[in-house]
């Protein structure tokens, strides 16, 4: 609305300005440069008597006489009579008329139209002025609610804010992949000649932050052919009924500069399975998806547009779309393996100010389970802290602190704890700690903090020493003590436990249960209970049904609590046994609130911990 108003305002300006305009113009035209002076009749005779009048012109009423000095002087004369009828009633005599030259003019066309028309018409051009900006500007905000049927399609600039296969670190497969398609939209017969068919469709897979957006823009900025790109939930914005006939017309515009490439975002928005009915509005949904079926079943043999689509829950995809002749090709991005990380971290420190010391590897050390968004972000947070500090380049331990901001969110340092709090949440800490110390299994610990961070109240870090893509028995069971670590210190502290560690509980009780029911570590052995429809690769648990007798069911209840019973043995045992060892690793945390790996080793040397081994 104020924008409707300003520009309302700018319209009347514009009128404004152009009468003025219009003014001057007149103005200038009807005036000439040697004004004649307005005389009177009276004035006019008398000059003609003494003679001083060289020359007279008469232009209907206008009388201009020019005297001898140059000047001119116009006066009027009553409308019927002629000139020197009224003269002589002023004593002018006929015969000193006659010796003065004499012009009749005829009052020019334009002047005269214009006399009579300007009056009339300047009103009539100023409204019409008026109208016609008023109606461009109505049929702006028209256009916008007319073409809600027409895609939003964008059709990608190679030429702004490029993105190539050199920004996207790792990924090879998916590169591989995708230089292929780009081949295929440029050398059509190289294929053709071997027989093979052109994919119709590119189904990019991946979690959140993968890079699937990135990676789309890079084959455009690859491609050397037009590039159109949507994000699917802009083909069902706004209006019911537009989904369909949005996508007629993306599918259309894609058709008409083929060779080109058709990139939809987030799929999922639109291609959720049909009739699952989740969330209401699914018939727009299904109408939008059928009509991109019918697009891609209809693309005739020898159209060259491939269309790449995006989502990272293939779990709610429509079968249909992934029939052969639609994505018929999938391609999954994975999470970043180390040498990927160090990659990404590298892409996205180019343009930024680093100190000589800093050293990637480390920091991919430090990140396993981090997406590509995740390690931009750090790198940003990184720079962001050393820009706080008014440091100029970005260090080692700025990229340090960024972790564990990405991590677990920023540090509250405001969130002042009670002694009391500060004293249990040090010995949780330390209890979880220790007991990773006490553990060969166990990741080792990097980090002891008791600053709120995020959710936590305190938190131990610790990381795996390489990416982990199995986990062992003896892991999980070392996972378990140490989840219950700070559990188990409260208990043997104070005797008495906090709310502090329910969070270590959930998890843990997870794990038991996972350990049971779907890896085989129990005494139930080589067996999984539960039908479980799980995404491999998301990691995901989708919905377990239910597969075995109550006896079972209570038996694997009995199983869980054993794992979980005997981790929290080990643990109380362990922290037990190191009683000292903790009093002072808690002491330290209480003065120092943080605790550096290198400090915590010194520690677990001072005590002489030697790390054992936990099986049952
Ligand atoms: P998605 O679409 O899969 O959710 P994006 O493509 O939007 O993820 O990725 C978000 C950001 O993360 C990118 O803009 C980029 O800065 C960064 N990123 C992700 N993966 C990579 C990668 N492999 N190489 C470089 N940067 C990456
Ligand atoms: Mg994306
Ligand atoms: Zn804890």
């Amino acid at each position: 609305m104020r924008i409707l108003f300003k520009s309302f305002i700018k319209n009347i300006l514009i009128v404004i300005l152009a009468f003025v305009g219009i003014m001057i113009v007149f103005a200038s035209l009807f005036s000439s440069s040697t004004a004649p002076r307005d005389i009177t009749l009276n004035e006019l005779a008398n000059k003609i008597n003494s003679q001083e009048v060289t020359h007279i012109t008469v232009e209907e009423n206008t009388v201009t006489a020019t005297f001898k000095d140059g000047t001119e002087g116009t006066t009027k004369k009553e409308t019927e009579a002629g000139l020197s009828e009224t003269l002589k009633n002023y004593g002018v005599e006929a015969k000193t008329l006659q010796q003065i030259p004499l012009e009749m003019k005829d009052p020019s066309g334009w002047k005269l139209w214009m006399n009579i028309l300007l009056p009339s018409l300047l009103p009539i051009i100023l409204i019409g002025v008026f109208i016609w900006f008023t109606f461009r500007q109505a049929r702006a905000g028209a256009s916008q609610a007319m073409n809600f049927g027409r895609s939003n399609l964008k059709l990608f600039s190679p030429f702004k804010d490029k993105v190539t296969f050199a920004d996207v670190a790792g990924l090879k497969e998916v590169k591989q992949e995708l230089i292929e398609v780009v081949d295929f939209l440029k050398n059509p017969k190289k294929y053709a000649d071997a027989g093979a068919q052109i994919p119709r469709g590119v189904l990019l897979l991946g979690m959140p932050g993968t890079g699937k957006t990135l990676l789309a823009r890079a084959v455009a900025g690859e491609a050397g052919v037009p590039f159109f790109h949507i994000s699917a939930s802009e083909f069902v914005e706004m209006f019911v009924g537009v989904g369909a006939s949005r996508t007629r017309d993306a599918f259309l515009t894609a058709k008409k500069a083929s060779p080109s490439i058709l990139f939809i975002d987030e799929i999922d928005a639109i291609g959720r399975e049909r009739g699952a009915g989740v969330g209401g509005g699914h018939d727009e949904r299904e109408q939008t998806l059928n009509q991109i079926l019918v697009e891609m079943d209809g693309f005739e043999k020898e159209s060259r547009v491939i269309v790449l689509a995006a989502t990272n829950r293939p779990d709610i995809l429509d079968p249909a779309l992934l029939r052969p002749g639609r994505f018929d090709r999938r391609v999954t991005l994975d999470l970043p393996d180390i040498n990927d990380r160090e990659a990404i971290l590298r892409i996205h420190g180019r343009n930024k100010s680093l100190a000589k010391d800093v050293d990637y590897r480390q920091i991919a050390v430090r990140t396993p389970g981090f997406s590509g968004a995740d390690l931009a972000n750090l790198m940003n947070e990184a720079a962001i802290l050393a820009a706080r500090e008014n440091k100029t380049v970005i260090e080692q331990s700025h990229l340090y602190e960024a972790i564990e901001k990405v991590l677990l969110g920023p540090e509250r340092r405001s969130r002042t704890l009670s002694t009391q709090e500060k004293e249990i949440t040090a010995y949780h800490e330390a209890g979880h700690a220790l007991v990773a110390a006490s553990l060969k299994d166990a990741d080792p610990v990097h980090k002891i903090s008791i600053i709120a961070r995020g959710q936590a109240g305190g938190y131990t870090l610790k990381l795996p020493i390489e990416d982990r893509y199995l986990h062992t028995r003896k892991q999980f069971l070392a996972d378990l003590a140490m989840t219950l670590g700070g559990y188990a210190s409260e208990e043997n502290t104070f005797k008495d436990i906090s709310t502090g560690a329910s969070n270590d509980l959930a998890v843990a009780s997870e794990v038991a249960r996972r350990m049971v029911t779907r890896y085989g570590m129990s005494k139930f052995g080589p067996i999984t209970f539960g039908k479980t429809q799980e995404l491999i690769f998301l990691g995901k648990e989708i919905s377990t049904e239910r597969n075995y007798s109550d006896k079972v069911a209570s038996e694997i209840d009995a199983e869980v609590e054993h794992l979980l019973a005997s981790a929290h043995k080990m643990a109380k045992d362990i922290l037990h046994k190191h009683k000292e060892a903790l009093d002072a690793l808690a002491q330290k945390l209480m003065t120092e609130e943080t605790i550096e790996k290198e400090s915590f080793d010194a520690l677990i040397e001072e005590f002489k911990i030697k790390p054992t081994t936990f099986s049952l």
